[in-house]
């Protein structure tokens, strides 16, 4: 029986625990019906969460984390797949309830894999990972609603996070005026880069406001929820619409319904954990055709499976900039 390594989280009488181990192949996901072996796999706040025990993400004891991954078929029972083909799991519940992808092996059901587009490596994949596809359904809910870039600036908020900084590059590249929310202002610079017009401190809109404010953005990507949606929300442009996909500051959201019935403001909430396959084919082929590779080197970083556990801690406290891909064989 193969035995590769992971990271494991256990609970038990002496407490919570989370380390790089040897893991064995009869443990995983029992009745899935592909065998990946892993290539790299991704650090998102919610594997944060996981790996520090901060939040109840795991639903299941013991359990590898990692809600997303990328590698090549190994074993295959589904039609669709066949050994050798590369491909993309995102979401659907796996480091949460079913067995991750922070493993050098892993074990799906075959509905929840996607072919790897052609050309795309597997650091790539993951330098986007969940942040990219949550990202880029959320730009594309902007765009059905019919936001274009003469309407005016897009404000992106946590932008030095995983799904902040891909959204920033994304509305960048399609002609956006990009405004970056962040608390990490030394990151100007690098939000420039992505191609953020303006970078405005985080503080303007994390505290309570009023119900109605200036109205200043033509659209909205919020990372962060709590006051600041609420804030981002007040300032949106009467007939604009606000992607709400985070919860970084908080799963509160203390507003009025003011901005929607009297500015008729939407809100459009962003899941890409149960996504339905057509949306996931969509924005994928967006984010390779609207996603610039010089841009997504500087967003993404490697790291190691030991080095994840720590970057944990980090990146539920909002220390992480960008995106961390994490090469399970490290
Ligand atoms: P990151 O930690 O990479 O980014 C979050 C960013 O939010 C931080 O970098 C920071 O940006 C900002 N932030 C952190 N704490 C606070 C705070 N207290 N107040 C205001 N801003 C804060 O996480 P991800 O990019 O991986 O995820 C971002 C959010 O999106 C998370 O809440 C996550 O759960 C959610 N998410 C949702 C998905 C979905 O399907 N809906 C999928 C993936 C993620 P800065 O320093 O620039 O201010």
């Amino acid at each position: 029986m193969p035995r590769f390594q992971g990271i494991l989280l256990t609970t038990d009488e002496a407490g919570f625990s989370a380390r790089v181990t040897e893991l064995d192949e009869l443990v995983l996901n029992g009745d899935g019906e592909v065998v990946v072996q892993v290539e790299r796999s991704s650090l998102n706040y919610k594997d944060g969460l996981a790996i520090t025990n901060r939040s109840p993400v795991v639903r299941k004891w013991p359990m590898v984390p990692g809600i997303d991954c990328t590698g090549v078929v190994d074993l295959s029972s589904d039609p669709r797949f066949q050994r050798g083909d590369a491909v993309i799991v995102t979401g659907w519940k796996i480091g949460e309830l079913y067995w991750g992808g922070l493993a050098e092996r892993a074990r799906f059901k075959g509905d929840w894999l996607l072919p790897r587009p052609q050309g795309m490596d597997g650091n790539t994949a993951m330098a986007i990972g969940t942040a990219g596809l949550t990202a880029m359904l959320s730009v594309l809910s902007l765009e059905r609603h019919g936001i274009k870039p003469a309407q005016g600036d897009v404000l992106v908020t946590g932008a030095s996070g995983g799904v902040g900084s891909l959204a920033v590059a994304i509305l960048a590249q399609l002609g956006y005026r990009v405004v970056a929310s962040t608390g990490r202002l030394k990151e100007s610079g690098y939000l420039a880069e992505l191609g953020a017009h303006v970078v405005m401190d985080r503080a303007e809109l994390s505290g309570p406001g009023n119900p109605l404010q200036k109205e200043r953005f033509a659209a909205v990507v919020d990372t962060v929820g709590s006051h600041t949606l609420a804030n981002a929300c007040a300032q949106v442009k009467y007939g604009g619409a606000v992607a709400a996909c985070g919860l970084a500051q908080g799963m509160d959201f203390p507003a009025t319904v003011a901005p929607f019935i009297l500015r008729a403001v939407a809100l459009y909430g962003i899941d890409s954990v149960l996504a339905p396959e057509a949306a996931r084919v969509v924005a994928w082929r967006r984010l390779t055709s609207d996603l610039d590779p010089v841009k997504l080197l500087r967003i993404a970083s490697e790291i190691s499976l030991h080095d994840a556990l720590e970057a944990a801690t980090a990146i539920v406290s909002g220390g992480v900039r960008g995106r961390l891909v994490v090469n399970v064989r490290t």
